[in-house]
């Protein structure tokens, strides 16, 4: 059941901790300073703050039938605003979805995170 070649060995599963990296200045994002938003079957959203920048960053992490699809952006709101404004009710991928567009307005590459 390994769904992704990239997660080290012994980080199979369903942390999507240590797969993302800083938009910003290209830190390493660390477990301890990921707070999950949503974490559901096919799909985990976290926010994360890097440890070396403290730039705050919204990650989204997919299983589809293409792979595994990792969104970031990064955020000046901290978790607990992400938490309240988002996440308070029951939602669906579509609104995750457009809670990125109205985050960010960005319709480019987020592979920025992801670690290759
Ligand atoms: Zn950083």
């Amino acid at each position: 059941m390994a769904k992704n070649k990239n997660l080290p060995a012994g980080r199979q599963g369903n942390n999507p901790d240590l797969l993302a990296k800083c938009s910003v200045c290209e830190g390493d994002l660390e477990e301890g300073d990921m707070v999950v938003l949503e974490d559901q079957d096919q799909r985990t959203t976290f926010h994360v703050t890097c440890p070396k920048c403290r730039t705050s960053s919204i990650v989204l992490i997919s299983n589809s039938q293409a792979g595994m699809v990792s969104l970031g952006l990064a955020t000046d709101l901290d978790s607990e605003e992400v938490r309240t404004k988002f996440f308070t009710n029951s939602v669906s991928s579509d609104d995750v979805i457009n809670v990125y567009q109205f985050l960010s307005g960005y319709e480019g590459e987020f592979s920025g995170l992801i670690r290759s």
